[in-house]
Parts: C-alpha cells; structure tokens; sequence
C-alpha cells in the first residue's frame, strides 16, 4: 500500500512530511496505527516537495494546506517552503502545526525562512509551565522545550506572522486558565481544542 502523504480531513488538505519528532507526547496519535482511517506511517521514507505538491493538484480545491503529519513539519524546512510558495503561487492558504521547537531542530532561528510563507501558525502549547510540559511532552530538549516554543512563538509574532497557542480542554480548567495567563504574556491569542480521540 502506498504511504499518505497527503490526507483530507473537512476542507482541509493535511500534509504528513515527516514522522520524526523532538517529542513524545502522551496523547500523540502516533500511537495508533491510522488516523481518521489514513495510515500515517511513512514506511518507504519522507516525500519530496514534488511528490506532496503532485497529490495537492489545485490548492484552491481546500480551505487550506496544513503541515501536520505523524511528526513536527519543521524537520522537513526546506520541502515546507517548496510546498508553501507553490501553493501560494496558485492561490491556496497554508497553515503550520508545530510544536514550536523548529528553530532548535534546525539548529539556527527559522522565523525568516518562515516570515510571508504561512497564513497561520498553530504552537502547541499544552502546558503552562517548563515542568509540566516536559511530563506531557517527554521532549528530546527536556524542560528546556518550553522556552523554547516561547521564544519561536514570540519571535513569529514580531515577524508579523498569525500565530496562536493550542491547547487542549483535557488538561483541565485550572490549567487552562495558566496556559491563558501564559499566552497573554507574550501577546499571542491561546486556542482551546478539543482531546482527539
Ligand atoms: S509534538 Fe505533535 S507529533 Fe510530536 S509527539 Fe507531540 S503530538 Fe505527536
């Protein structure tokens, strides 16, 4: 069977570039072996850019073109720009779901590479401090992963991108009202989603 690498979920067209990620969250999907009935398991290796935009066709046919795989987009940086400016180029929005932990996987600040490429970025949050992040998120950064979605986050913001924070309504409403205090201290709107399940 061949590997999804793109996969429609309401109007919206969902890019899966990578499987790698700098987390390992206890409520990730990639614990199940398909989501919303697509197999997300990249078994034969990661698209190019020309295969994904192949799939993607017209963009305009979809509200919008989403990186969000079983993995964080942004270890795919370079097939994400590619993607981004042909989609642009033909009239089609895209959105980024990150983890916000871009820049320290790439090993340089991406903000630039990213500033007019996006429409809108979605970081995920999920928690309101550096601890409790890193006991849901398990990251590769530890407790420093927090900072560092903080700092992503701020600096697209001062690029002028549309970025928001997410978190979800699980973790209760306690920490939810932190996770608000948290992203009212940088100025970035928080976003409140339902658990997948
Ligand atoms: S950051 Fe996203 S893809 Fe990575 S483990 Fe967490 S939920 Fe899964």
């Amino acid at each position: 069977m061949k590997d999804t690498y793109t996969y429609k979920i309401g109007e919206s067209l969902y890019l899966n570039l990578t499987n790698r990620c700098s987390n390992r969250c206890t409520f990730c999907v990639r614990g199940k072996e398909t989501y919303e009935g697509y197999a997300l398991w990249l078994r034969g290796g990661e698209p190019t850019a020309e295969e994904v935009l192949s799939e993607i066709g017209d963009p305009k046919r979809f509200r919008e073109i989403v990186f969000c795989g079983y993995g964080e987009p942004t270890y795919r940086l370079d097939a994400l720009c590619k993607i981004s400016d042909a989609v642009h180029a033909q009239g089609g929005k895209t959105r980024l779901n990150t983890n916000g932990h871009g820049s320290a996987i790439c090993g340089r600040d991406i903000v630039p590479d990213l500033a007019g490429r996006l429409d809108g970025i979605n970081v995920s949050l999920n928690m309101p401090d550096a601890q409790g992040y890193n006991e849901v998120c398990r990251s590769i950064y530890k407790e420093e992963g927090f900072s560092i979605l903080l700092d992503f986050a701020r600096r697209a913001k001062a690029a002028g991108l549309n970025v928001w924070f997410s978190v979800v309504d699980c973790i209760g409403e306690e920490k939810v009202a932190a996770c608000r205090k948290v992203a009212d201290g940088v100025g970035i709107p928080l976003r409140v989603r339902p658990m997948i399940s």
